[in-house]
């Protein structure tokens, strides 16, 4: 089964995830469970709760096809302790959250050193921040998405996420999620010929099979590419408009290797999201 969904609004309360995932004839959604630009929220209620388990299952959304998405405040390795404890605290408080939501899954971004470490002292970090996450929780297991390599984040590269993999004690609670324009940006060629890191949709998952293994997908975010192959920009685009074009997404969706794992869109123009389901969901 292919799970082809898009990040939808959770406004006015989780519940309404899955209601809007269904409107636009989704059968995966990935959401935030609370506000993504505070590090307060109020605690979930259990009047959310039930609603939002009662909404997915008329609906028809299992855990399998749901893939919450942390905080951008969170930085699981941040060079300074202070800013460290709070985004480990608040990690935690997201994992329980997603396991109160009865979900098992929790999307994230590994981190950034800020220039003042190095990066592998900041993946060695973001292990130790899953590490103890994991130790505190159960149920959710903590999945790492690669980055554009804007800025000074880390995992950019296949070979950050297989390392904080290394790292991370309990391996069945770990796991990844593949965004096509941030691997795209990274240098990853997943139209063609040159880029940094080879070419073409095969050559890629093929590098990203032997580096990471597929066993580790937990989730992909479909997003076509506003910038060049190695930009190192992150600007998504709606699929088929940008740099990537629409041949890499329609291989996704008949590639038995990202079955079973939700397919999210994060593209910018919600309004064509019904669309571009649909587009994909007739190949499939
Ligand atoms: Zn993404
Ligand atoms: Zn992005």
């Amino acid at each position: 089964m292919y799970f082809i969904g898009a990040h939808v609004s959770a406004s006015g309360g989780v519940e309404n995830a899955p209601l809007n995932a269904k409107a636009i004839g989704a059968n995966a959604f990935a959401l935030f469970t609370k506000n993504q630009r505070q590090w307060i929220s109020a605690p979930l209620t259990g009047e959310s709760i039930d609603a939002f388990r009662r909404n997915c299952e008329s609906c028809g959304f299992t855990p399998q096809s749901i893939l919450p998405h942390d905080s951008y405040l969170i930085n699981l390795g941040a060079p300074e302790s202070d800013k460290l404890a709070q985004s480990r605290a608040s990690f935690i408080d997201e994992m329980s959250r997603c396991s109160a939501l009865g979900l098992d899954r929790l999307n994230f971004h590994p981190g950034s050193h800020l220039g003042q470490i190095s990066e592998d002292e900041c993946i060695a970090l973001v292990a130790e921040s899953v590490n103890i996450a994991l130790d505190r929780t159960s149920g959710v297991t903590a999945v790492i998405e690669n980055t554009a390599g804007q800025g000074s984040n880390i995992g950019y590269r296949f070979e950050h996420l297989a390392a904080i993999i290394d790292k991370v004690e309990d391996k069945s609670r770990v796991g990844v999620c593949i965004d096509t324009c941030h691997a795209f940006a990274a240098g990853y060629n997943l139209k063609g010929d040159g880029g940094l890191f080879g070419g073409g949709f095969d050559e890629v998952f093929a590098q990203f099979d032997s580096i990471v293994g597929f066993k580790y997908l937990r989730g992909m975010h479909l997003n076509d590419a506003k910038k060049p192959v190695g930009s190192r920009v992150d600007r998504h685009e709606s699929l088929g408009g940008g740099e990537i074009g629409w041949d890499c997404f329609e291989r996704i969706v008949t590639d038995p290797r990202f079955e079973n794992v939700p397919l999210i869109l994060e593209t910018p123009v919600p309004e064509i999201w019904d669309k571009e389901i649909e587009h994909l969901r007739n190949l499939s």
